[in-house]
């Protein structure tokens, strides 16, 4: 029999190949004038960037860009673009780009209207968002994060080196357009770590403690879109049939994570993150997932099984299937690879207690096994 359980993603969605073009008029609603946040534009994205620019123009608003966003955002960066939104006055925040922009696009919609530091509204404080939180637009060009369908917003406090968030109903973007043509741009260098984020995503709802029916049966579909098509991306990033396999991939382990989390891995590459900011996300992942896979086996084979089929059903066992599969999408890797030093690690280890994922997993970390684990993935 089922248990009780609950399901909840506000979001609209509007999915598609050349479905920008529709964002004036599905954006005009929120208000006449457009905050669009992004990286500085890029070549390769420039085209896209002008179809946006001129359907929210042809929908009779005014357009204002903040191009400020760094990978991996900090404090100081979603700051600077929650000042020039005060400045410059706007109705809604349009984020175009990866996790890390529309990350920040989330961030300005509350600094816009809020007082105090961005800092003071992370998920474990009292002080948390209100209705005054502007409207969000999310429109990502990688999958990626899925952070067009959550409720979160990461940043790193870089004076800290701690790598947090803001969990909250209120910055649920209202309107997401996906469009697989945006992703095509992408180099193996981006997709590979992105992409194996949509499986982390996936598969670390679907072991969840707060799991459900409904967000296994989503992760089921993810992580075995992820495992057919991701490998396919890399081989030919202009395969859109293959793009829109992925975007789909990454809306749906958005909605698991909106509904269900992320566990012990995350909590790592979430310190990870803090400490070494040159490190891509989806890259600190795939150092921690080996270790991970064979310290939480046990505890959860019927799920390390479905991660076996997904990612090299040849594969003798879960612990190969994982190695294969990081190693075909170039991502096998150890900490020190990036200059992480051993004298951070007790440092790095105590930061991993810090989030509350580690405690969601099938096998519930201690400090020491903590510390061994960061140990084994330097
Ligand atoms: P990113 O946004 O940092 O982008 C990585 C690189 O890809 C950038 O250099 C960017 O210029 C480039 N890029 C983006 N789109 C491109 C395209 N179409 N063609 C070519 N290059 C392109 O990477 P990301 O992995 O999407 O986001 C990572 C951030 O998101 C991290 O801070 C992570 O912690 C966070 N995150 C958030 C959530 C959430 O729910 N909010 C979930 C997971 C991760």
């Amino acid at each position: 029999m089922l248990g009780t359980f609950s399901y909840h993603v506000p979001t609209k969605l509007h999915f598609g190949v050349n479905a920008l073009g529709d964002a004036g008029t599905l954006t005009r609603p929120f208000g006449k004038r457009a905050l669009v946040v992004s990286m500085t534009v890029k070549p390769y994205l420039q085209p896209s960037f002008a179809i946006l620019k001129k359907s929210l123009e042809d929908a009779d608003m005014t357009v204002s860009v903040f191009d400020g966003v760094v990978p991996n955002p900090t404090l100081s960066s979603v700051e600077a673009g929650s000042r020039f939104a005060r400045e410059t006055g706007v109705d809604v925040v349009v984020g175009f780009g990866g996790g890390s922009v529309m990350d920040t696009a989330k961030a300005i919609a509350v600094g816009a209207t809020h007082g105090s530091s961005l800092w003071s509204y992370i998920w474990s404080s009292d002080t948390q968002p209100t209705d005054k939180t502007l409207p969000i637009v999310a429109i990502p060009t990688t999958s990626g994060t899925g952070s067009h369908v959550t409720q979160v917003s990461v940043f790193t406090n870089e004076d800290e080196r701690y790598k947090s968030a803001i969990f909250n109903e209120r910055i649920f973007p209202d309107l997401a357009i996906v469009d697989p043509s945006l992703m095509v741009t992408a180099p193996a260098a981006v997709s590979a770590p992105t992409g194996f984020d949509v499986f982390t995503h996936a598969f670390e709802s679907y072991i969840h403690a707060n799991t459900s029916p409904i967000v296994r049966t989503l992760a089921r579909e993810a992580v075995g879109l992820v495992g057919q098509c991701l490998p396919v991306v890399l081989e030919d990033p202009g395969n859109l049939e293959a793009r829109t396999q992925m975007a789909l991939a990454d809306t749906l382990a958005g909605m698991c994570i909106a509904n269900a989390g992320v566990t012990l891995p995350h909590g790592i590459g979430m310190a990870v993150g803090g400490f070494y900011p040159n490190i891509a996300h989806g890259q600190a992942l795939a150092i921690v997932y080996p270790e991970f896979v064979k310290y939480t086996l046990a505890a959860a084979p019927d799920a390390f099984e479905l991660l076996r089929q997904s990612l090299a059903p040849a594969a003798a066992s879960p612990q190969d299937a994982i190695e294969t599969f990081l190693e075909r999408i170039g991502l096998r890797k150890r900490l020190r690879d990036f200059g992480a030093k051993a004298s951070d690690l007790d440092a790095l280890a105590a930061q991993c207690m810090v989030l509350p994922d580690y405690q969601a997993n099938p096998r519930v970390t201690s400090a020491e096994d903590m510390r061994a684990i960061v140990e084994a993935v330097y």
